[in-house]
């Protein structure tokens, strides 16, 4: 066999193993991601699509995201809403507000609500987000509230689980100590990060961790920490977009992360962990048109269309671009539905629980 052949062989074989064992070593997951190339990417999708099918049919889940505060006391060096961007017009929703928005997506069918914001405790204290959780599920006692406020203590994620919050969405962002160093600044620690995405799991959370492929410093090595950290934490979701920069961080003139590299990820994690709710996320329809339809066809299960009020989603910018800033709540759930439709997949009215 000549030596090119032989290259194109070993990731498959790879991605192979990993489909009957689960897992691959650090080693073999750099190897994975020094030497793959577009048939390796489409060699995982479609056995990522064969397991996704077999696990969860043609159905897509669905969670509308209220995106209910931009004000963060953290300043990370990728994020649109850190502290030190001075440009970004702030904003806090209130409890009506918030509440008026699932109201508003039940009657879209949501079963699921996603109430995420920058770290806003100042104005939104434990106390204050139970008494919306409560609220929630009180009004809406078929649904879900999967809440993804960032860096919390024990007692508070404790509190909000008490209150009824089902799951915790908290991407690890990396699983490599020094690149962590290089995405955030000196007062963030990785080692808090993961102990509060390991409290999130003992308290009964769903669990969602994830990366963004392509951030700034992100090795082929880093990756290969993410996959060998997701395997072994078995989050039950796993929230994975490409880094796109935003004009007012320090980030600003890194490039984009790779839209392949990104599909490539999704496969792979469909492949490791079969019954995982993976996401096919905003950024990955940024940064390609149809990225949602290819996370889909890559593997995903997930899509989380847009539920906040129409006036403050352009302020809402983790990175430029983001898509869905001018279209209404209704507008995303029906835009999403036929996506799916034309891909031969079908949105599901359901919590959409991890089984
Ligand atoms: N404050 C919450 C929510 C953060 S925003 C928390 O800390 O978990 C949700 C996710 O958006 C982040 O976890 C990050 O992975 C992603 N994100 C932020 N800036 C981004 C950028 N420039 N490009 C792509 N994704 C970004």
């Amino acid at each position: 066999m000549k030596k090119k052949e032989k290259e194109n062989t070993r990731v498959k074989q790879l991605i192979d193993k990993l489909e009957k064992d689960r897992a691959l070593s650090k080693a073999e997951w750099t190897e994975v991601f020094g030497s793959w190339d577009e048939s390796d990417r489409s060699y995982a999708a479609e056995k990522a699509r064969g397991i996704s099918r077999a696990v969860f049919g043609n159905k897509i889940y669905i969670r509308g995201i209220v995106e209910f505060s931009n004000v963060c006391r953290n300043d990370c060096l990728y994020c649109g809403i850190r502290r030190s961007n001075t440009n970004a017009q702030r904003y806090r929703l209130t409890d009506d507000e918030i509440l008026e928005c699932c109201d508003e997506g039940y009657g879209m069918d949501f079963r699921t609500f996603v109430l995420q914001s920058g770290e806003d405790y100042a104005a939104y204290p434990p106390e204050r987000m139970a008494g919306l959780v409560r609220r929630i599920k009180q009004a809406h006692p078929d649904c879900a509230v999967t809440l993804s406020l960032g860096e919390l203590e024990r007692d508070a994620l404790a509190l909000l689980r008490e209150a009824g919050a089902d799951r915790y969405l908290l991407r690890h962002e990396t699983a490599n100590e020094e690149h962590y160093r290089r995405l955030h600044p000196a007062e963030m620690s990785f080692s808090h990060r993961m102990e509060c995405l390991r409290t999130l799991k003992e308290l009964g959370y769903q669990t969602g961790a994830g990366i963004m492929v392509g951030s700034p410093y992100q090795t082929e090595e880093c990756l290969a920490d993410d996959m060998v950290f997701l395997g072994s934490f078995e989050p039950h979701m796993i929230g994975i977009g490409p880094f796109l920069p935003h004009k007012d961080t320090p980030f600003r003139d890194f490039p984009k992360g790779s839209c392949e590299l990104t599909l490539f990820i999704l496969s792979l994690c469909r492949i490791m962990l079969p019954s995982v709710l993976l996401p096919a996320t905003t950024a990955l329809g940024t940064i390609r048109p149809d990225g949602r339809e290819q996370g889909v066809l890559a593997g995903a299960n997930v899509i989380m269309p847009n539920l906040s009020p129409a006036a403050v989603r352009k302020k809402y910018m983790l990175y430029d671009g983001k898509i869905c800033t001018e279209d209404s709540s209704d507008e995303c759930r029906f835009c999403i539905q036929g996506r799916m439709k034309r891909i031969g997949y079908e949105i599901e009215i359901s919590r959409g629980d991890h089984i």
